[in-house]
């Protein structure tokens, strides 16, 4: 008899069929004896929806309000969840993010998980319940609504888990585990039964939005053992989906293990710059200060003392930015202009096979030339080789990619469903 946090995505949640087959996924479980605490994400379509009529007020909404209204899908999943599991004949209670006590900080629209009172859950358990607790929500220190980010449910279930010292962390979804790129773009993508914790955390952080990164990096500091598999399968199914594992000694290790994509970002270029000491700091430390994270950095070599500046910011933010740097910093450095393009994207290469490999670089590069796809600017790190290009190349990077790295399966079986889920 193991303790096991399922956690179930929007997709999966989609509909009051697709909630009665979740509930009959649960229920096989508690029949075979496990105790089970299940965290539903917000029905598919409906977290968009909710900040949709918000953004239908102001395009800025107040993100403290806007936390109370986006919190909302997960309390009606609950809820819904809750009822079908009592109609199968199960003992099953909900709670809210705030019920629960998950406390987080303050930062709305993206807060961290700080602590997990297990108390309410553990006495649920101890009684026989299922225990539903609502993905994406907590609640500050003065009693505020908070919500984790897109993606938040993952980081719930993964932090539940590792509160409760769960068996298993399980994340349900419209895909049957971790592939080596999304299938969505790449049909002829092949599905990994393993994928280090270490990678896992690299693709996550890359774009790849099968787990929010928060979720992997709560695995791997509380080494929760973690599943990404599929809530479509027949529900007596015994697919394993794929394993986040902490063994890489063990493992036939490929070099690369997939390819992640992030259409999110923009381009900012700070032109003629003086090449002096003190530049960098001039130009960022504004961004900085208004809480925008800077991405890729490239600082380009000088001609007669003047030199070009380029990051990447979220685009989300790319409007700020530049306001930021026309106000306050092009007339300090007397830049001589400043140029942006919200059209990017970033492609990368992980594999921590990387390391003892050399010429991957050249091998992506060349692919890319092939396929006529411009590389904008490239960075990387020990285990990734990240390149931004022209938003509108971004599918034949990654599928020109997949291939040239012999990632191709002989045969497609890539099983996706539904929509995006959100
Ligand atoms: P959920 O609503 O269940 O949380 P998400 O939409 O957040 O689902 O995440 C699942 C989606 O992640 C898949 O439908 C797929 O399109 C996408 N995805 C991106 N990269 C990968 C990958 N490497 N492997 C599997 N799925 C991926
Ligand atoms: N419902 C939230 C979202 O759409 C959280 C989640 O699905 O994980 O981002
Ligand atoms: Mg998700």
């Amino acid at each position: 008899m193991a303790l096991i946090v399922q956690k179930y995505g929007g997709t999966s949640m989609g509909s009051i069929e697709r909630i009665r087959e979740v509930a009959r996924r649960v229920a096989r479980y508690a029949k075979e004896g496990h105790r089970l605490v299940v965290v539903p994400s917000a029905m598919a379509g409906e977290t968009n929806r909710l900040i949709g009529l918000a953004k239908e007020l102001t395009s800025d909404p107040n993100p403290r309000e806007l936390d109370v209204i986006a919190s909302t899908g997960e309390q009606v999943s609950i809820g819904l969840l809750s009822i079908a599991l009592q109609q199968l004949g199960l003992k099953a209670r909900s709670y809210t993010g705030f019920q629960v006590r998950i406390l987080t900080d303050d930062a709305h629209t993206k807060a961290r998980i700080l602590s997990i009172d297990d108390a309410n859950i553990r006495r649920d358990l101890d009684a026989g319940h299922v225990v539903v607790v609502a993905g994406f929500q907590g609640i500050d220190e003065s009693g505020n609504i908070t919500t984790l980010g897109r993606g938040g449910s993952d980081t719930t279930g993964v932090a539940l888990a590792a509160a409760l010292k769960a068996d298993e962390c399980q994340i349900y979804t419209d895909v049957d585990g971790v592939y080596t790129t999304d299938p969505r773009i790449e049909p002829a993508a092949r599905r990994l039964a393993k994928i280090t914790f270490e990678e896992m955390l690299e693709l996550a952080s890359l774009g790849s939005k099968v787990l929010q990164i928060r979720s992997v990096e709560f695995a791997g500091k509380y080494k929760v053992n973690l599943r990404v598999l599929s809530s479509f399968t027949d529900v007596n199914s015994t697919d394993m989906g794929t394993l986040i594992t902490f063994e890489e000694e063990d493992m036939e290790q490929a070099i690369i293990s997939g390819i992640a994509f992030n259409r999110d970002e923009a381009k900012i270029s700070v032109l003629g710059v003086p090449d002096k000491p003190g530049i960098a700091f001039a130009i960022l430390s504004p961004i900085a200060e208004a809480n925008i994270d800077v991405d890729m950095i490239i600082q380009n070599a000088s001609i007669e003392g003047l030199t070009d500046f380029s990051f990447t910011v979220h685009r989300n933010e790319y409007k700020r930015a530049m306001e930021i740097l026309q106000s306050k910093v092009k007339p300090g450095i007397g830049a001589k202009g400043i140029v942006g393009d919200d059209r990017i994207a970033k492609v990368s290469l992980v594999g921590i096979g990387m390391r003892t490999h050399a010429g991957i670089a050249s091998k992506m590069f060349g692919a890319l030339a092939r396929e006529g796809v411009n590389i904008q600017m490239i960075s990387t790190s020990e285990i990734r080789i990240s390149v931004i290009v022209d938003q509108a190349q971004v599918d034949a990077a990654v599928q020109a990619t997949h291939t040239a790295f012999d990632l191709d399966a002989d045969e497609i079986e890539a099983v996706v469903y539904g929509g995006t889920g959100r």
